[in-house]
């Protein structure tokens, strides 16, 4: 079977690296993929966008690869998976009504609601005047979130009601373009948070271990959110019980009521948690597709080849699926960024010691990477991902702390407290 990745982050890389390790797996081609995947045995890169539909349908055609696993929301939200089907082509991705689920909050919410699944209460606006008089009967902490897709800077949890009012004005003046058009205000959730992705063929949620993300920037989940600065699975925040509860009050119902709205959701169903004082789980989000960086900690851990469980997906027979198997142990991956991220950073910085870094259980996913030549560089603000496997957490932390020893560019930064929640201590 040949494959085709669209993206060109860490979760694409560590897809590809997994697609590979399947047995009926012969190739992948990533669209555009990275330094990484250009290196990968088994891959190539191919230079089209990550949002090129009509490019990779083309390629996908001429040279007979019928599988497409979309990595990012973009595509999908655009309408891709549409696209690729309409062409024949087997895709491991939502359709754009499917992707909806991320790509408006206001949607998303909606769904949530009719089909009783646990969440923020909130109110949705269309202007600034009555989102500012409904804010004078609330109190701060408060979240305010675009409706659209913001990159991770369309929610502001606000400490004020001045804070809110800012971030209302902010929006409506056009701070997120059409994504922030439209307005959530919602109740400030307390607790951990844990993200449960799962896999569905549109009738069928199987559950990854859960894991649980990193988004700010600095240590002790300080600064500004970003895209991830690493994850580790599976959390103790979610035990196998709650994880049960999970799928029975969150992912099935989902799945169903997108299922009753017409759409067939074939992909990923990520659920960004918040885990009560109580107990409970709350939905704080809904992404359409692998999150990165919990992709690159959960896909080692990974018994079941990743090549079948996408095919029974794409041809609507996950039940048939045996179930999912998973090795023991604990897996994490610590984000490398270039200072300055998720803002302005620098580019084009030399890269050395991924190589050596590797072995032992520790692997290092490509992000933003290319060659120059023989020598590494870096092309964005998430440069590596490094994942360490262990049969502790505490081990996987100390052997991929280790390995980004060995790993030198200039002006380069990372967390060394990811986990710290679980470990109850910040790690030197
Ligand atoms: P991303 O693009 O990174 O997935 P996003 O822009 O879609 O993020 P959310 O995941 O909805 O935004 O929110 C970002 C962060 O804001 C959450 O991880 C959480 O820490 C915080 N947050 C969002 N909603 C709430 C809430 N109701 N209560 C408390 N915190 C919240």
């Amino acid at each position: 079977m040949r494959f085709i990745v669209v993206g060109s982050g860490g979760r694409e890389h560590a897809l590809a690296w997994k697609l590979l390790q399947s047995p009926s797996v012969r190739e992948v081609i990533c669209v555009p993929g990275n330094g990484g995947t250009a290196r990968l045995p088994g891959c190539r890169n191919l230079p089209l966008a990550a949002t090129d539909a009509e490019g990779i349908a083309r390629f996908a055609l001429v040279h007979n690869v019928p599988l497409v696993v979309i990595g990012p929301e973009q595509p999908l939200a655009e309408g891709m998976a549409d696209h690729l089907r309409s062409q024949d082509l087997k895709v491991f991705g939502p359709s754009q009504a499917g992707a909806q689920i991320e790509a408006s909050k206001v949607w998303a919410k909606d769904l949530m609601q009719q089909a009783g699944i646990p969440t923020a209460a909130s109110a949705t606006f269309t202007d600034a005047a009555a989102a500012l008089a409904y804010l004078e009967q609330q109190t701060a902490p408060i979240v305010i979130k675009a409706d659209g897709l913001a990159a991770g800077k369309g929610v502001t949890v606000a400490t004020s009601l001045e804070m809110a009012r800012q971030a209302v004005e902010a929006a409506f003046q056009g701070q997120f373009g059409a994504a922030g058009q439209q307005i959530l205000i919602e109740e400030c959730l307390t607790g951990q948070e844990a993200s449960v992705l799962a896999v569905t063929d549109g009738i069928t949620v199987r559950p990854l271990l859960p894991a649980q993300d990193h988004k700010p920037l600095e240590e002790g989940d300080t600064g500004p959110n970003t895209g991830g600065m690493g994850a580790y699975a599976p959390t103790p925040v979610v035990p196998p019980t709650l994880m049960e509860r999970i799928c029975a009050e969150v992912l099935e119902p989902a799945v169903a009521q997108l299922r009753s709205r017409g759409i067939d959701y074939c992909g990923v169903l990520y659920a960004g948690l918040m885990i009560t004082p109580a107990g409970d789980p709350k939905v704080i989000e809904f992404n359409c597709r692998f999150g990165d960086p919990e992709t690159q900690a959960l896909l080692p851990l990974l018994e079941t080849p990743l090549a079948d469980i996408i095919l029974a997906c794409c041809e609507q027979r996950l039940t048939d699926l045996p179930p999912l198997e998973w090795q023991p142990g604990a897996s994490v991956c610590v984000v490398m960024a270039a200072a300055g991220y998720p803002e302005r950073y620098p580019k084009n910085m030399q890269i050395s010691g991924t190589e050596a870094a590797e072995g032992d259980g520790v692997w290092v996913f490509h992000a933003g990477t290319r060659w120059q030549g023989n020598q590494l560089r870096s092309t964005g603000g998430r440069v590596l991902g490094v994942t360490g496997m262990a049969s502790t957490l505490d081990q996987a932390l100390t052997q991929t702390y280790a390995a980004m020893d060995k790993i030198h560019f200039d002006h380069s930064y990372y967390r060394r407290d990811i986990g710290y929640r679980v470990q109850g201590r910040a790690r030197q």
